[in-house]
């Protein structure tokens, strides 16, 4: 479906995870990964004014509909969505199963120490779970020796937290020269699961207020939740 133009994917947590595993289960070497979009309001947003993430957006493999605003707008366009997707539940979902399947992830993103936290946390709780690599998220001009880090490692999984819209950036910029089956953009999720941001309560993700808790905890977050009410308007007036 679209949202102001914008491809968004009708799809919940069940079918994220059947494409993933079919990609995974289908990869042949050469070919490039499957990219994972998961796409918030601002994300979103950004799309409608910037043509190169735009067509990023667009050629994506898979477009997860992230955050209640978009469940909002599909909703009232008539086409509603069944749930959030959001990057750190698909996180948790890929690794769970990557623990029970022997898929081999590998974590690129946030500040130095934060990935390896991550993974420590990850590994505790999904036994079985194969990391084989992981790399902080401040690496301009050593991008070429990320990659070669990366392909040595040899994951199917790769999860990119270098924040919106860098990660899809990076995913796309690089698309031939990662040898993984999937790329997967999920933000924060490695400082939430390092434990160095909390997660909003469930009664608040319930009530569809998580952006309101990582707004308090993260107060120089004001200035980028400034397009949400530009992104209900634009909504309003296009449906
Ligand atoms: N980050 C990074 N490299 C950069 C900029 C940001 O690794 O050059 C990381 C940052 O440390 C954080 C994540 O990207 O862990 C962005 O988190 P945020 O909650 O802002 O994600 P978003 O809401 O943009 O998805």
């Amino acid at each position: 479906m679209r949202i102001l133009g914008i491809r968004v994917d009708k799809i919940d947590m069940a079918a994220a995870m059947d494409f993933i595993a079919t990609a995974i289960s289908t990869f042949n070497e050469g070919t490039p990964p499957k990219q994972v979009v998961t796409l918030n309001p601002e994300g979103l947003y950004l799309a409608t004014k910037d043509k190169t993430f735009a067509a990023i957006v667009e050629n994506a493999a898979l477009v997860t509909p992230d955050g209640a605003g978009l469940l909002w707008a599909a909703r009232r366009l008539g086409q509603p969505l069944n749930e959030r997707v959001t990057g750190i539940d698909l996180m948790i979902s890929v690794c769970s199963r990557a623990a029970q399947e022997s898929w081999r992830v590998f974590l690129l993103g946030a500040q130095e120490g934060i990935a390896q936290e991550a993974a420590f946390k990850l590994k505790e709780r999904f036994i079985g779970l194969q990391i084989c690599g992981f790399h902080h998220g401040y690496f301009k001009g050593t991008e070429e020796a990320v990659l070669e880090e990366i392909n040595t490692a040899a994951p199917q999984i790769l999860f990119v937290a270098l924040g919106l819209p860098f990660q899809e950036r990076f995913c796309a910029l690089y698309q031939n020269k990662l040898n993984v089956a999937v790329t997967i953009g999920v933000g924060g999720s490695f400082d939430v699961i390092a434990g160095r941001v909390k997660r909003a309560p469930r009664f608040m993700q319930r009530l569809r207020l998580e952006w309101l808790w990582r707004l308090i905890l993260q107060p120089g977050r004001f200035l980028r939740i400034l397009v949400i009410p530009k992104f209900i308007w634009k909504v309003i007036q296009n449906s």
